[in-house]
Order: structure tokens, then C-alpha cells, then sequence
């Protein structure tokens, strides 16, 4: 637990949130400033900045109410998918440093954009993109 941790002060129960779900290992709330109402976010109870702090165990039970909680959201808020987002680092967007995944319900037309700006690789950069990762995956 961090004590300056805002999700961990919404856990520990000091700050009132919208409460969608709650087990022993993850609690789940509506972002208080949603992309789309409906805008969840699922939070392991453990403070961890970033999905490697988690051991290979914890990274597959927080995940587990997922898709539960996403038909819940997806029924719930009449959409027709969602978008899941983890924001890993500063660089990446993460604001609350406490691992946390957002599950965004979608409607065909919604408006919502995320401005990603995908290109194609120029000649060559694939492969060598490929190498580059693969030398980093612990077999
Ligand atoms: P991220 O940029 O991935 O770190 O996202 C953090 C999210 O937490 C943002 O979408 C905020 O709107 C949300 N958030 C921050 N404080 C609260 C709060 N008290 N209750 C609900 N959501 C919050
Ligand atoms: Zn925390």
C-alpha cells in the first residue's frame, strides 16, 4: 500500500468511487472522467506501478473478471464492443502510477478517437524491429 496512492486511498475505502466490483484481488470503478459513460477501470488491490511488478500468476487473475465485467459494460450502457487500454509508464499516458486497465464500451459512430498515428515500416525496419524484441523474450 502507498499511502499518497490515490487508488490505493479508494481502496483502503477513504475516497468515494462508483464501485462496479469488488473480490480479494481487484476492485473495479467508473472512471470519474469517462471516454464513453460506462468508462471502467479494473485495479489490482496490491500497488503495483506496471504490469512487470506483478508476479506470472497475479497477471493472469486480475485479468480474470475481465470479461465479465466488459459483456457487463457492453449490455449495461447499450455499446457494441469496447476498447481495453493500458497506459504503462508516463510516456504512455499512465497518470495514477497503480496498474490499472480502462474498458471503454464502443458504439458504432460514437465519435470517440484516439489519434494513433500508424504508419507502414519503411524497407528493412520490420526485421530488424523483430530481432531487436526477440532478443529481449525470456524463453
Ligand atoms: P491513466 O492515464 O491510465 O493513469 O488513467 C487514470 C484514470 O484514473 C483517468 O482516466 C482518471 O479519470 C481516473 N481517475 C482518477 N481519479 C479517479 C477517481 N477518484 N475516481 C475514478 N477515476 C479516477
Ligand atoms: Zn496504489
Amino acid at each position: 500500500m502507498d499511502t499518497n496512492c490515490i487508488f490505493c486511498r479508494i481502496i483502503r475505502g477513504e475516497i468515494p468511487v462508483s464501485k462496479l466490483y469488488e473480490d480479494s484481488q481487484v476492485i473495479a470503478i467508473l472512471d470519474i472522467n469517462p471516454i464513453r459513460p460506462g468508462h471502467t477501470l479494473l485495479i489490482p488491490k496490491k500497488h503495483y506501478a506496471s504490469l512487470s511488478e506483478l508476479t506470472p500468476a497475479e497477471q493472469v487473475t486480475w485479468l480474470q473478471p475481465l470479461d465479465k465485467l466488459s459483456r457487463a459494460i457492453v449490455r449495461g450502457t447499450g455499446s457494441e464492443g469496447f476498447n481495453l487500454l493500458l497506459n504503462n509508464g508516463r510516456c504512455a499516458g499512465q497518470v495514477v502510477p497503480h496498474l490499472h486497465i480502462h474498458i471503454i464500451p464502443r458504439k458504432n459512430d460514437d465519435e470517440v478517437s484516439f489519434h494513433w498515428n500508424p504508419r507502414p515500416y519503411p524497407p528493412g525496419l520490420i526485421e530488424k524491429t523483430l530481432n531487436q524484441i526477440s532478443n529481449h523474450l525470456v524463453r
